[in-house]
């Protein structure tokens, strides 16, 4: 694609960097067929190709954003599905990236949507704060019929899970079972901790039996995800130099291995630290290796020994791969293969890491564009005649439930209860007959 920067708009290394990403893109449109977006409205507007031009167009002019680049470009979900479609390696997760926080710093948003957005942000990215709103939330959701549809999609989406058992685990060691394989570290997180705090908490018993010590850090809680996806750069660079500041400490105090994360959105970001930080010179190397030290749970799961009981029940499961998952971070083998380790039959769907319409805020502020992808990916998990949804991602988890007439639980959740761990909830006495074991696992090393 042809640009025409000016060389004052080149001496920005962000601009530097998306013109030669925008220079990469031949217009051939590969990309189109994966996108979510463009799959449901048919506008070129709304595919990769098209948001490119508009990012072009964007980049390139000064002044407030036209009103039709901020429409669609605030209607891509960030997915990435586009990314493994191109043949010519266009770099359309850190081009959007730019272009959100050009919108951000450069926008004349209305009122209304600056509020919506600063109280999301306010309140999602402390977890005592949304514990408190998601209260609030489940006791006025007989009002989301009377609501706007954005406060009305916010309601239901608190309220989809069952409520939080506790505040999930405190910073602090938990120490490994018998002889000590490993070092890791978890941050607490924000909207998981508030939502389902009972998934890092299966994580550290799925660990610990595994002989691996777990450091849950403090100082740091929330990743800055949710500030990446509204452009706000500056506040997300902030939350991931707490992140690293927390991680070298421990690091270099007591050693890690690895930092793990449970939700594979924040998997993703910490696993981009390097580049949302390299233009920092105090932070960048730092950066680097935190980047460096960050695992999803499977895959560090898949890396050691996990001893598995006889599967507590003979279920089948419906795998649903975050699109974070699978395009942010590649990451799409390990989680199968461990469920089946664990004594359970696995399918999955025909659409594989299609965005559910999660997308960290994305169901809020773009409810209709979410439900239509939500109710979708509803339909082909329902159709494969499985007794659980299982996924990796708590925004995952949170757009299916209710979608779908099944539990959704976590990963680790099953993983733990195959390893001794409490089950699920709604998970215990589910299975239909289906799925016969594929023999029974037990001590099995992956
Ligand atoms: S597939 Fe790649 S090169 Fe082709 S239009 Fe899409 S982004 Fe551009
Ligand atoms: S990130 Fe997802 S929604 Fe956005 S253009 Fe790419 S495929 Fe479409």
């Amino acid at each position: 694609m042809k640009t025409n920067f000016s060389s004052a708009q080149l001496s920005d290394p962000r601009k530097k960097e998306a013109d030669g990403i925008l220079r990469s893109c031949v217009h051939c449109g590969f990309c189109s067929s994966a996108c979510p977006t463009y799959a449901v409205t048919g506008d070129e507007r709304d595919s990769p190709r098209g948001r490119i031009w508009l990012i072009r167009d964007l980049l390139e002019s000064e002044g407030p954003p036209k009103d039709e680049a901020v429409f669609h470009l605030d209607r891509c979900l960030e997915c990435l599905a586009c990314m493994p479609a191109c043949p010519s390696g266009v770099d359309y997760g850190h081009l959007i990236g730019t272009a959100r926080e050009e919108i951000e710093s450069r926008g004349r948003r209305s009122w209304r949507d600056r509020l919506r957005r600063w109280a999301l942000l306010s309140t999602l990215t402390d977890a005592a704060r949304a514990r408190r709103l998601f209260a609030l939330a489940r006791n006025v959701r007989f009002l989301a019929a009377l609501m706007p549809s954005r406060v009305a999609a916010a309601l239901r989406l608190a309220s989809a899970l069952p409520p939080a058992s506790g505040a999930g685990p405190r910073a602090g060691v938990y120490p490994a079972s018998g002889t000590r394989k490993g070092r890791v570290g978890v941050l607490r997180g924000c909207v998981q901790a508030a939502v389902a705090p009972g998934i890092n908490e299966a994580l550290i018993r799925l660990l610990n039996r595994a002989g691996i010590e777990v450091v849950v850090l403090s100082g740091a809680d929330c990743c800055g995800a949710l500030d990446k996806h509204l452009g706000r750069g500056d506040a997300a660079r902030a939350r991931a130099r707490a992140v690293i500041a927390a991680v070298l400490d421990e690091r270099d105090r007591k050693g890690l291995d690895a930092v793990i994360q449970t939700s594979s959105g924040c998997g993703t970001m910490i696993k981009d630290y390097a580049h949302l930080l390299a233009g920092d010179a105090a932070w960048a190397s730092r950066a680097a290796e935190v980047s460096v030290l960050a695992r999803d749970s499977s895959q560090y799961l898949a890396g050691i020994g996990l001893a598995f009981r006889p599967a507590p029940q003979p279920l089948v499961i419906a795998w649903q791969a975050p699109c974070s998952l699978t395009n942010g971070q590649r990451v799409t083998a390990e989680p199968p293969v461990l469920l089946r380790a664990a004594g359970f039959t696995v399918v999955e769907p025909a659409d594989g890491g299609t965005c559910c319409g999660s997308a960290g805020v994305y169901n809020v502020l773009e409810p209709d564009m979410a439900a239509t992808l939500g109710d979708r990916k509803a339909a082909t998990l329902g159709a494969l005649g499985a007794d659980v949804v299982v996924s990796g991602n708590v925004g995952c988890m949170t757009q299916l439930a209710g979608r779908v007439a099944l539990p959704v639980v976590h990963l680790v959740e099953m993983l733990d209860w195959a390893s001794g761990g409490p089950p699920p909830r709604g998970v215990q006495g589910r299975a239909g007959g289906r799925g016969a074991l594929e023999g029974p696992l037990t001590d099995l090393l992956y």
